[in-house]
């Protein structure tokens, strides 16, 4: 079985949704698209696991995430690795 990933890739301001189509003040770019942080961490990604326990992001975590990915990346890359929903 093989699990589809979508990794953030970065940040930006203004855009629409590739989800839901609305229109966005913050962006968060992966490499499936462009999405708000709500359809990113409650829709189109799986919950993350840590110690048994399934959680979501909250859509500022995920913004957060998205403005240092560019910087980060290559340092802790499993940090922006998201399982697709
Ligand atoms: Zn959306």
């Amino acid at each position: 079985m093989t699990t589809t990933t979508i990794n953030i890739t970065g940040y930006f301001e203004g855009g629409c949704c590739g989800h839901c189509g609305r229109e966005l003040r913050y962006c968060v770019q992966t490499d499936a698209g462009t999405f708000g942080a709500a359809c990113f961490s409650k829709t189109i990604t799986k919950p993350r696991t840590y110690r048994g326990k399934s959680y979501r992001l909250s859509t500022d975590a995920v913004i957060s995430l998205a403005k240092t990915a560019r910087r980060d990346m290559a340092r802790y890359p499993e940090q922006f690795t998201f399982e697709a929903a």
